[in-house]
This record gives C-alpha cells, sequence and structure tokens, in this order.
C-alpha cells in the first residue's frame, strides 16, 4: 500500500518560491491501477516522483506498506528503490546495446545472480511479447516495443509498484493502446500496482481502476473510473470527461417556441431508446437527437445525449417528468 500524507513540494526560494504539489494525501491500494490526470504543469511528474523519493517532498510523509521512506538513509532507500520500477515518456533505452543487453543492465546493476541472468531476460521479454527481438537494437523497434523493453526492464527485479510518467504520451494511437493492454496484461497477471500519469483521457479510461485529477498543484477529485466520467465534480474533472465525450452543443442550434433543449446522461442501469420512444409515444411530444455518444468503460456503458423536447406546455412538462425519472441523469439546458 502506498499512502502519501500531506504532500508538498517546494521549489524555488523566498519571493520566487511556488508549490508544485500542495498539501496531497491519497491511498493507492496493492494492485491496483491509480491514475493521475490534470493539465500539463498541474504537478503530476513531482508527485509521481516523490513515491520513490527521486522527489524528496518539502513536508508530509511517504509510507510504502506503512514504513515511511522519507526517513530512510541512502542504502535503506536503495533497496526500497528495488521494489519499485518505473518507466517514462522518453523510454531512456541504451542505444548502443542489444534489447537483451538493456533489460539485463537492471538485473546486473542490482547483483542478480549472474549465471542466472540470460533466463530471467528470456523471461522478461516473453512476459512484453518481444523475446524476438533480443538481440535487436532500439533504432529498429517502433515506439511501443521500445517502450516494451522499457517495461521488462522496470520489471527485471520483480517491484511490487511500477510508476508510470506519461508512459504513453510520445506514442501514437495504436502502440498507445498496445502499451495499454500490456499494463493492463501485467496487473493482472502479477497483482502489481502500477501508478500512471497521464493527460490523455482516453488512456485514463482505459487503463484505470481509481483516477485522481490534480490542478495547480492540488488534488481536486479522486474517485473509482466508472464514477469519474458519469459523475465529475469539480470543474477540472468536468472538463477533462467532457472532452472524451465530445458532445456539445451546436452554436447555431437555437432554441424556439415550445422547445426544450435537454442533456440526458446515460449509465449502464438504464437506455435512452425506450425512454426516448416511450416518451414520444406516450406523450404529444417529439424529441430530435442534436448530438449522442455512447462509450464503454470496464465493458460497461455510458453516454450523454443532447436532445430538443417539442411540444406544448403541459405534455412537455408531463413529458419531461417521465425522462427524468427515467434515465440517469437530465440538464434542461434551456429553453421556453
Ligand atoms: P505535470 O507533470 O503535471 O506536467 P510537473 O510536476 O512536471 O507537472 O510540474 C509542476 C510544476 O513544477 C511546473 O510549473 C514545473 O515547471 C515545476 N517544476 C517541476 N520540476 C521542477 C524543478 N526541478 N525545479 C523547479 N520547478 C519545477
Amino acid at each position: 500500500m502506498i499512502e502519501l500524507k500531506n504532500i508538498d513540494v517546494e521549489f524555488g526560494h523566498g519571493g520566487n518560491a511556488f508549490k508544485a504539489v500542495n498539501d496531497v494525501s491519497l491511498t493507492i491500494q496493492d494492485g491496483e491501477v491509480f491514475g493521475i490526470v490534470g493539465p500539463s504543469g498541474a504537478g503530476k511528474s513531482t508527485l509521481v516522483r516523490v513515491i520513490n523519493m527521486l522527489q524528496p517532498p518539502t513536508r508530509g510523509q511517504v509510507l510504502i506498506d506503512g514504513r515511511d521512506i522519507t526517513k530512510l538513509n541512502r542504502r535503506e532507500l536503495r533497496k526500497v528503490r528495488l521494489n519499485i520500477g518505473m518507466i517514462f515518456q522518453h523510454f531512456n533505452l541504451i542505444s548502443g546495446s542489444t534489447i537483451a543487453e538493456n533489460v539485463a543492465f537492471s538485473l546486473y546493476a542490482n547483483k542478480y545472480p549472474k549465471d542466472k541472468i540470460p533466463g530471467r531476460v528470456k523471461e522478461l521479454l516473453e512476459l512484453v511479447h518481444l523475446p524476438e527481438k533480443a538481440d535487436a537494437y532500439p533504432a529498429n523497434l517502433s515506439g511501443g516495443q521500445k517502450q516494451r523493453v522499457a517495461i521488462a526492464r522496470a520489471l527485471a527485479n520483480n517491484p511490487e509498484i511500477l510508476l508510470c510518467d506519461e508512459a504513453t504520451s510520445a506514442l501514437d494511437l495504436e502502440n498507445t493502446e498496445e502499451i495499454v493492454a500490456l499494463l493492463k496484461e501485467i496487473n493482472q497477471k502479477t497483482g502489481i500496482t502500477i501508478v500512471f500519469i497521464t493527460h490523455e483521457m482516453e488512456v485514463a479510461k482505459k487503463l484505470f481502476d481509481r483516477i485522481a485529477f490534480m490542478e495547480q498543484g492540488k488534488l481536486k477529485e479522486i474517485s473509482d473510473i466508472y464514477t469519474a466520467f458519469t459523475e465529475p465534480k469539480e470543474p477540472i474533472a468536468k472538463r477533462l470527461v467532457e472532452r472524451v465525450l465530445n458532445v456539445t452543443v451546436p452554436e447555431a442550434l437555437t432554441v424556439k417556441e415550445d422547445e426544450e433543449l435537454l442533456r440526458l446522461s446515460y449509465t449502464g442501469d438504464d437506455s435512452y431508446d425506450p425512454v426516448i420512444s416511450m416518451a414520444s409515444k406516450n406523450y404529444d411530444i417529439t424529441i430530435d437527437i442534436i448530438s449522442g455518444k455512447v462509450d464503454y468503460i470496464h465493458n460497461k456503458p455510458f453516454g450523454v445525449m443532447i436532445v430538443i423536447l417539442r411540444g406544448a406546455g403541459s405534455e412537455r412538462e408531463k413529458a419531461l417528468e417521465y425522462i427524468e425519472k427515467n434515465v440517469y441523469k437530465l440538464e434542461r439546458l434551456g429553453g421556453k
């Protein structure tokens, strides 16, 4: 378990001092894929580097399995770090060494029994589905393959925690999906705890179990990933989620007499289609769908739809009442 308690990280001095991380407390459970999102400069990278003390905090405690690692000497810290692998946006492979040598490097560095190194390297390359690239050089690999090598290297010493700092941000869509799928697979297979920071909400949606939203050094919201997408509360969470759903009201749209513009939210427990068709059938109204999107998180559907409800006074009100009762959330965006 990882516990961050009242973490501050301050950079600069005197008048120039500012908090890149400001009083952040959170707990990450064993085996979780925990993600931190937020705009560039929010303090995500600084916070994740606090977890392995690459960035010592100015204030606060970092507890790994109940042990405060901010108090350790260098030798003790080195041991703790063996248990925490890390990957980065730019894969940081050694270009003059083969893939197998790149992976073996962290085993040599940590005094892994020499005769067992080739076997362990093979095992790791199989784990990341790259056994055939053992003798290739980084330059001959795609971005996704390079990141897979970096993952193999980070896992060499069997850590219980893997920190991922924008690990898919330099990759195209296809390679991003490949890395997301691989990390999920490794998480499920080994039970490793993954802490992943990104500004990409698509990655968050596919990979995370829980999500934390950060802005200007502060932790703004934390929840399971499904709730974050269906019920974002803070403005930063709403903004980021909205971007993925990409359901907006066209600017040119005007709401006329006897019309009302609605935003309907959909979750796994209800469904629009019957609600909309039933409302049109039972009341003297029509409904036009302006825009909508249904998406899935861990196979559970959710979505948003913008519609115009058209009909005279009381029929419109009755239809509204019916729809409100039968969808997850109804927001009235305007009308007459
Ligand atoms: P994010 O990962 O969310 O983009 P960072 O943690 O990289 O954000 O940075 C948060 C803020 O702290 C930024 O304003 C950044 O410029 C600043 N910062 C990060 N590292 C240092 C450093 N070593 N010295 C001074 N300022 C830093």
